[in-house]
């Protein structure tokens, strides 16, 4: 079993390096046939808008939703937040979602002046901050009952979410040297629910 990592568009190559610092080989996915045998799936930052597009376009996007149904572990960096979060606000209007973790989230929310930037957060578990990269970040708007939220930003907005077998932040671990989220994620693919 591996983890594949949604090689479409954004930043997989550094998923991929991330998961490789923690000893975890993974494979690019960018057609089904990539999806057989998979212990879990990382989708990427990049372009929410794009990514729904090329979803479809490579007819990944019913099969995964398949697998992300029957339970198959999800780690969504910013705009693979948005591709798994329920409600997309400010997205285009064919922007498609497999609507896995029940949130609201905004394109862009955090607003041009602030569209990157870098924060320490406090993330329930752990015993010192996680660097956060954020780069025109979703800002998460509602939270359902089901939904975990493991950080917030200035104790406020949620940006670290989990419920079940999904994961998802608003900001790019893989960015950093922190490897903490990706290890909290290798240990989902790897326990039953
Ligand atoms: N703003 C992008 C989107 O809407 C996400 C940015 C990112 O992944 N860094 O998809």
């Amino acid at each position: 079993m591996t983890i594949g990592v949604l090689a479409l568009q954004g930043d997989a190559r550094e998923h991929t390096a991330a998961l490789a610092d923690l000893g975890e080989g993974s494979r690019p996915v960018r057609t089904p046939g990539d999806l057989d045998g998979l212990s879990g799936l990382v989708l990427p930052g990049g372009e929410s808008t794009t990514l729904s597009m090329l979803l479809e376009s490579s007819g990944l996007f019913d099969p995964l939703s398949g697998a992300l149904r029957a339970g198959l572990p999800a780690f969504g960096t910013c705009a693979g937040m948005i591709l798994l979060a329920s409600t997309v606000l400010d997205g285009r209007s064919d922007q498609r979602r497999f609507g896995m973790i029940d949130l609201t989230v905004r394109r862009n929310g955090y607003g041009r002046q602030a569209a990157s930037f870098e924060k320490e957060l406090s993330v329930s578990g752990f015993d010192s901050p996680v660097p956060a990269v954020f780069i025109r970040a979703p800002v998460v708007e509602t939270v359902g009952p089901d939904v975990d939220v493991l950080a917030c930003l200035d104790g406020a907005r949620p940006v670290l979410c989990r419920q079940g077998r999904v994961l998802v932040s608003a900001f790019h671990p893989e960015l950093t040297s922190d490897r903490r989220l990706h290890r909290m994620f290798v240990a989902m693919t790897k326990t039953e629910c």
